[in-house]
């Protein structure tokens, strides 16, 4: 059974935190029937060792030439390449010279980093969520995916409302924070993604949430979508429940990236 939608959101071990090579990753994609996947491995940060679970500046050549390998290997398959790159304020010059560096296919723009200290999706980091104002937390992170959509830097919002990973919910209704955030990605003409990998961790739900992706159908928000693998045994995972959640949201199609043009691709 084909797949109708590509996979663009997979990691490599070059981040120190993922297993297999990208033409294992290949190889699994081909096995669950997706025509297109692209790998998108946590950029180089300003500076090496500013955590443990980025590719270090000197690997995008590895990393570029491990891609070329798993095309090689599966010519079967369109291998796009990009980056999923932490949008941090004051890393914009830095992100500009990754774009130069490569052809990129397209950059997914995420926000981990709550300050320059805080990966507030690290487990080991849980004291900061159960000693802070989770409103306050909250509106933090859609402040900063904000700025990270004004700043043009990239293309696809990567896991829209990571902030409920550990399942910390605010008060009233949780997609309410993201109303603001949703408006300037539609201003912007920027994508989001459908991230299935939410379903394996606390918050045992996709990001983003149903009811946001409702509302980015309804600005006219165009979706990729990504398991955001980092083992060949996650490529494609639960593809079919986010297709049908894509549908039930009202999109009929997805993007498809290379060299940082986007191109719809119906669902049907
Ligand atoms: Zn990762
Ligand atoms: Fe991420
Ligand atoms: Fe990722
Ligand atoms: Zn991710």
């Amino acid at each position: 059974m084909s797949q109708p939608v590509a996979d663009y959101h997979m990691h490599t071990p070059l981040c120190k935190h993922a297993e297999g090579a990208p033409w294992q990753y290949a190889q699994r994609a081909v096995e669950v029937g997706l025509t297109e996947i692209g790998f998108s491995e946590h950029a180089p940060m300003i500076r090496d060792h500013y955590d443990p679970w980025h590719m270090d500046r000197a690997d995008v050549d590895t990393y570029i030439r491990d891609v070329e390998t798993a095309r090689e290997k599966f010519p079967e398959l369109t291998i796009r390449i990009g980056l999923e790159v932490d949008f941090l304020p004051g890393h914009e010059a830095w992100i500009e010279d990754l774009a130069a560096r490569y052809d990129w296919d397209y950059f997914i723009g995420s926000v981990h980093y709550l300050d320059e200290e805080w990966d507030m999706d690290n487990p080991y980091k849980l004291d900061r969520w159960r000693n802070g104002d989770v409103q306050a937390i909250w509106r933090r992170y859609y402040q900063l995916l904000a700025d990270s959509v004004t700043s043009d830097l990239f293309d696809i919002v990567g896991h829209a409302d990571l902030c409920k990973k550990f399942a910390f919910y605010p008060d009233g209704d949780p997609a309410s924070y993201a109303v603001d955030f949703l408006d300037t990605v539609a201003r912007c003409g920027k994508a989001i993604e459908i991230n299935t990998a939410g379903l394996r961790k606390d918050c045992k739900e996709m990001y983003p949430a149903p009811d946001i992706l409702r509302m980015a159908r309804e600005r006219n928000i165009p979706l990729t979508m990504g398991s955001d693998a980092h083992a060949p045994q996650e490529v494609g995972m639960d593809f079919d429940a986010g297709l049908a959640l894509a549908k039930e949201a009202g999109y009929r199609e997805t993007l498809r990236f290379e060299e940082r043009c986007a191109t719809p691709v119906p669902l049907a």
